[in-house]
């Protein structure tokens, strides 16, 4: 993977106001491999194929609607390599075709195996398993995080990030929040966006970051994956007046809650507060079409 030549811009987001807020639009790196999905890939797939293997193939977990593991199959694609997903949900395997993120990657080539939710819970075993059939294949775990991707978050933050008193960004497994911590400014604090209830996330993130530099903050609004019709009409209404798409799953969700966390005066007057766009918006297909069957609201 390279380095992309473009580099992305900081943009106001015009809210007026006493705190300025700004985002970083790390979506656009790649047409087809994501936000922070390309820096957490980047060092992973690079070192692998420095190794030169024989028979490349990448092998990694995700669920029906995975930013990851659609990201991985782009890789595939690009870099002609085999990819195996284990996704997660047997129900799954009759259904796939109506699900536009599994439809992508079998296109970019990917083969994708079912497992059971009680499989999936135990991906270590089925890992070590994986590791004994395929010696020579990379296996990157769920939503790619590893000490490899928290590097290649260190390619998120440059110049233009160094100016803000907070970070933000949406927090999945971890490793984007951890690599933000671990390499940003000693002035800045990172606020980590939680969309999913793991009371283990700051035990995680504290193994992937020598510093104590983040919070995280509850923005799951129901749980992952849940989606409400207000944060449908956020993220409708951000579009429409900023200009910027968001998804539901995490930078919907982490708006919102920084637009709640402004008005609750929680960042003090004057702090200027940097948002990472992280991507994810493939997910809107699939999510408009579970919004159209239950009669709502779509995403613009
Ligand atoms: C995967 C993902 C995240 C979460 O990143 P983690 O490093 O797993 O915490 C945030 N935003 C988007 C759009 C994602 O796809």
């Amino acid at each position: 993977m390279d380095i992309p030549k473009m580099q992305i811009p900081v943009k106001e987001i015009p809210i007026g106001g006493k705190v300025k807020l700004f985002m970083k639009r790390e979506d656009l790196i790649h047409p087809e491999i994501s936000g922070n999905k390309y820096w957490k890939l980047f060092f992973n797939i690079n070192n692998y194929l420095d190794l030169k293997p024989e028979n490349p193939l990448i092998i990694t977990f995700g669920g029906a609607f995975s930013n990851h593991i659609s990201a991985v199959s782009a890789v595939g694609k690009h870099f002609n390599i085999n990819t195996l997903g284990i996704i997660r949900g047997e129900e799954i395997e009759q259904k796939w075709s109506a699900n536009p993120t599994l439809v992508y990657a079998k296109r970019n080539g990917m083969n994708l195996k079912f497992v059971s939710r009680e499989e999936y819970r135990h991906k270590e075993k089925l890992t070590e398993f994986l590791k004994h059939e395929f010696p020579e294949a990379l296996i990157i775990p769920e939503g790619g995080t590893n000490r490899n991707a928290v590097q290649g978050i260190k390619m998120m933050l440059n110049k233009d990030t160094k100016d803000f008193d907070y970070l933000c960004t949406a927090v999945g497994t971890g490793g984007t929040v951890a690599g933000l911590s671990q390499f940003c400014e000693d002035n800045q604090k990172v606020i980590g966006f939680k969309v999913v209830d793991d009371a283990s996330l700051d035990e995680k993130i504290s193994e992937l970051t020598s510093k104590m530099n983040f919070h995280l903050t509850d923005a799951a609004f129901g749980g992952y994956g849940k989606i409400s019709d207000e944060n449908i009409r956020f993220i409708n209404d951000f579009k429409s007046k900023y200009g910027i798409p968001l998804e539901p799953i995490y930078t919907g969700k982490m708006m919102q809650k920084v637009f709640e966390m402004i008005d609750e005066n929680y960042f003090p007057e004057g702090s200027k507060i940097l948002c990472f766009h992280t991507g994810g918006l493939q997910g809107i297909a699939g999510v408009n079409l579970l919004l159209q069957k239950q009669n709502r609201n779509l995403i613009i």
